[in-house]
């Protein structure tokens, strides 16, 4: 049947502080590069429950039994509650231990029984296996994840673990026997790793369901289960001696009284998570001078179990399964314990493990060098030291598993916090040079501003002297559209351009070709096209005599007119002066030589022409 993983990350809520990988024994959680999530490697996971003790923000949760477990009490069927002897410990807020037997029952369990008695049996057979000793050392194998520490990371000590069945599965063999193979079982514990160690049996051995402490104080706030409200109730048989004192590390051997002996005993026993992992290394390097076999629990004790309620107190605890022990020792009774146990002795209590190599290759030198270089830790200083920040023990570790995929550069804080150093210098510059940008952007904005209002204000000065002239001016494009004229244009050009103005003020965009004559209006398509101006020329425009002048304004693409009508009064004077200027200028020599022909001086000519012009100029002035 397919069980989903035993933990999983919710990157919902995870705050990448790193905690599960620092804390993680096996390097089971890789971040991911891109995301810099992390998530858990099911393969290579032991289940020991470290990371969902060290996510503060619970993003980390375990595989639920409490549906499975509700669905097996619904069907109708027998089925068996095993108490893990560690539940005396966690209940210290229910005062008798008959209590909650009776709550369990309450659930729906036809029995309730308790795994003292297959630690009991468990650990005789341990006594048979020390005190026989054959030429092999072995690891206890009651403790699931060391078990699965061993088969997936030291999988050629393997034959070293114990060839013996845990507690757990030693009572649900016995509970079989006795009360029938149809019966279902559901263990209730400490250990979330024993969900996955479940997974292992079948037959009599099979665990149909695996309980926390945590779930099963679920299902009684579900099925609303007080002590208050119920009686006492005993745990069903077969009853267990000694095996109660099983949540405390030593409590096992002194089930059954193997010697821990400092000077004659055969057993070292161990606890936590960083002496498992040492403990493990030494006996693969050094037992043959250690010569001991190992009793060894990746957690302190079962007593502190990731399935038991946080916050508990190890020492409180301790203390609460040793009044349990005493208590249940004072109803002893010796004979049927005895019975039982005989009863048990053709069960097979033996196991055989599976080698599940997990362990990665180590990169070669190069690549590790490359990523020391990449994080700004190469040379050999570093090497074997770190601030193990990051999770692994020095600097090259973290390298390593950044080379197989499990880690990120961004682990290193070294490393990060040199990379937000430099990021928070560009972010620096950049926000300089964008204030002396906007600061820039504003003087120009002001600037075009001041532009734009001179213009504007020297387009309407140019525009009312234009207005103004007594001379008609018309400027045109390239096609002879009208850009811009004024009133006298409008004037000279007569009824039909007035009647225009009305609709299109200044005639904007109307066809000179339209109001002027062929021969008048080609005359600018001359300028545009030669780019030379045609000066002062006189032009006969109906009954009005003009002087013409066009003059390109912007190379073949825009062309002024002035027009000026030669009756206007102030036009002709002007005219007259001019032209006599031109032909005194122009014929000087000949008038001189007329003059003195006849017989007059030169000067007196040109005295008598230049008082013509004078009194133009000056009408009332005497000459
Ligand atoms: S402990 Fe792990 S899962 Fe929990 S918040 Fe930190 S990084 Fe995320
Ligand atoms: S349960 Fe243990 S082995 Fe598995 S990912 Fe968490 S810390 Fe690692």
């Amino acid at each position: 049947m397919f069980k989903e993983p035993l933990f999983h990350i919710s990157h919902d809520t995870c705050i990448k502080c790193y905690s599960c990988v620092r804390i993680c024994p096996v390097k089971a959680i890789r971040v991911d590069v891109s995301n810099e999530l992390p998530s858990i490697i099911p393969d290579r996971c032991i289940g020991c429950g470290s990371c969902y003790r060290a996510c503060a923000p619970h993003s980390i949760t375990f595989r639920s039994s409490v549906a499975e477990c509700r669905e097996i009490l619904a069907a109708g069927e027998k089925v068996a509650a095993i108490c893990d002897p560690t539940i005396s410990g966690e209940f210290h807020d229910i005062t008798d231990y008959r209590k909650f037997v009776e709550m369990i029952r309450q659930l729906g369990f036809t029995y309730v029984s308790e795994a003292s008695f297959g630690v009991d049996l468990v650990a005789l057979k341990y006594k048979e296996l020390f005190e026989n000793f054959k030429g092999k050392y072995h690891f206890t194998a009651n403790c699931p994840a060391v078990v699965s520490y061993i088969e997936k990371y030291y999988p050629e000590l393997i034959t070293n673990l114990a060839p013996i069945v845990s507690p757990m599965v030693a009572t649900a063999k016995v509970i079989r026997q006795k009360y029938g193979q149809d019966v279902k079982v559901v263990y209730i514990g400490p250990c979330i790793s024993t969900k996955d160690e479940a997974l292992k049996f079948e037959g009599d051995a099979k665990i149909d369901s695996v309980l926390t402490f945590v779930e099963l104080r679920q299902m009684f706030a579900e099925f609303n289960i007080r002590e208050s409200q119920l009686e006492f109730s005993e745990f069903d048989a077969p009853l267990g001696h000694k095996g109660s004192l099983y949540p405390i590390i030593n409590g096992f051997l002194q089930a059954v009284d193997i010697s821990e002996n400092l000077l004659t005993g055969s057993v070292i026993t161990t606890e936590g998570r960083n002496n498992m992992v040492h403990a493990v290394k030494e006996f693969d390097t050094r037992i043959e001078h250690i010569r001991k076999n190992f009793n060894l629990f990746y957690d302190e004790g079962c007593l502190m179990g990731p399935g038991t309620s946080a916050g508990g107190e190890k020492f409180l605890r301790m203390t609460l399964v040793t009044d349990y022990a005493n208590k249940r020792l004072l109803t002893f009774d010796k004979k049927t314990w005895e019975n039982e146990i005989n009863s048990c002795a053709d069960l097979d209590l033996s196991r055989q493990f599976e080698a599940d190599d997990q362990r990665l290759p180590v990169p070669d030198e190069e690549k590790i060098e490359e990523v020391l270089v990449m994080i700004n830790r190469e040379g050999h200083m570093h090497n074997d030291i770190g601030c193990e920040s990051c999770g692994y023990p020095n600097c090259r570790d973290l390298a390593i598993a950044i080379s197989q995929g499990l880690a990120t550069t961004e682990m290193c804080h070294v490393f990060s916090g040199h990379n937000r150093q430099e990021y928070i210098q560009t972010l620096r510059t950049t926000n300089e040079n964008l204030a002396a940008t906007k600061i820039a952007l504003k003087e120009s904005e002001e600037k075009a501003k001041h532009e734009q209002e001179a213009q504007t204000e020297s387009a309407e000065i140019i525009t009312t002297m234009l207005q103004n002239l007594l001379s008609g001016v018309v400027i045109v494009d390239d096609d002879l559209k009208i850009y811009q004229s004024n009133k006298a244009f409008i004037r000279i050009v007569g009824e039909e351009a007035a009647m225009i103005d009305e609709v299109i003020p200044g005639l904007v965009g109307a066809d000179l070709k339209s109001l002027l004559p062929a021969h008048f209006y080609k005359m600018f398509s001359y300028v545009l096209t030669s780019d030379e101006p045609i000066e002062n020329k006189d032009v006969q425009f109906g009954e009005i005599k003009l002087g013409v002048s066009i003059f390109p304004i912007r190379s073949h693409k825009y062309v002024g007119g002035i027009l000026r009508d030669m009756y206007i009064p102030e036009v002709r004077k002007e005219q007259i002066i001019t032209r006599l200027t031109e032909v005194i200028d122009e014929n000087f020599d000949m008038v001189q030589k007329i003059a003195y022909l006849l017989g007059e001086g030169a000067s007196k000519t040109e005295q008598m022409l230049n008082s013509v012009i004078d009194s133009y100029k000056n009408p009332g002035k005497k000459t």
